[in-house]
């Protein structure tokens, strides 16, 4: 990963430098638990290679982020969160900017399930 930067804590994770409870793995992501879960199931997916912000997403990147959605929704589903009309279900967040409290700059998706959750999402 050339353009990994060397300060950035998910790089550092998918790096293995950093210790994470990583629950898949393959050659573009990573998955792994929040280690501040704000739900029962709170798992981060990341592309393993450096992506600041949803912003610095280009056309190129649609197959990485689809690939994010995908194995976000085979975590849930195997944590046990069905996403069918008749399941509780389970919930895919993306955040981006100071307004979402975006705070680690490494684009990640999070897969949260096992509680009820509100909406509109505070
Ligand atoms: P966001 O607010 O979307 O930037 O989310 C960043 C998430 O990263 C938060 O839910 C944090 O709890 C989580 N986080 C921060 N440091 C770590 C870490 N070392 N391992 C796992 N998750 C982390
Ligand atoms: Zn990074």
């Amino acid at each position: 990963m050339a353009d990994a930067p060397s300060d950035c804590l998910f790089c550092r994770i998918a790096a293995k430098e950093i210790e994470a409870k990583i629950v898949h793995e393959d050659e573009d992501t990573l998955a792994f638990h929040d280690i501040n879960p704000q739900a029962p199931t709170h798992i981060l997916v990341i592309p393993k290679r450096h992506i600041t912000c949803l912003d610095d997403l280009e056309p190129g990147d649609d197959a990485l982020v689809g690939k994010l959605i995908r194995t976000g929704v085979e975590i849930a589903k195997k944590e046990g969160h069905a996403g069918g009309p008749t399941e509780r279900g389970y919930r895919l967040v993306f955040n981006a900017g100071p307004d979402t409290g975006y705070s680690v700059f490494h684009v990640h998706l999070h897969v949260l399930g096992g509680r009820k959750m509100t909406w509109p999402p505070g």
